[in-house]
């Protein structure tokens, strides 16, 4: 998934269903690339750009690591984020059991240095128009999440649902 506006809107919008803080769900949705991505593409010391900030383990490390040090709901807040990265993330290969199961590492792709060489490869595709849509979706969600009134209530819900439908058919169709 393309980092922004998929992994932010599902970052985003999570924390504030769950009214957790969205600040920190929003870094929480970030840091897994850069680390993983700046570990593999950039110093290449590791065999895959997902490694283990890709991980279920490293969800739960770093959710009660930010949890206890700023408390329970910057703790939530990353759980959201990072958690809902890996949901982003899930069409293509992922080590979310790393380190407690050994993966045979798939080709490797320099991801970083593709994205800076072809800037306008994905532009204008498909893909991309569905990243806009989830972006509407999700300020859409943030218009109405303000308002406590029944009405806005159920046009945020209707949002929220249709992020995550969407999500997951992405991940479907891999
Ligand atoms: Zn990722």
């Amino acid at each position: 998934m393309y980092p922004i506006p998929g992994h932010l809107a599902f970052a985003a919008s999570s924390a504030r269903f769950f009214k957790v803080s969205i600040p920190v769900a929003v870094i929480a949705s970030f840091v897994p690339d850069v680390i993983d991505k700046g570990l593999n593409d950039l110093l290449q010391i590791t065999p895959y750009g997902r490694y283990f900030m890709h991980s279920i383990p490293s969800v739960v490390v770093c959710s009660v690591l930010v949890g206890w040090l700023w408390g329970k709901e910057s703790g939530w807040g990353w759980f959201a984020g990072h958690a809902t990265h890996l949901v982003g993330d899930l069409g293509s290969f992922l080590p979310l059991w790393m380190p407690l199961v050994q993966y045979d590492w798939p080709p490797d792709k320099n991801i970083t240095l593709y994205a800076i060489t072809n800037p306008f490869r994905h532009l204008f595709s498909p893909e991309m128009l569905s990243e806009l849509m989830m972006g509407i979706w999700t300020l859409a969600l943030f218009r109405f999440a303000t308002n406590a009134d029944r009405f806005s209530r159920v046009q945020q819900l209707i949002c929220y649902t249709g992020i995550w439908a969407y999500g997951l058919l992405r991940v479907w169709l891999g």
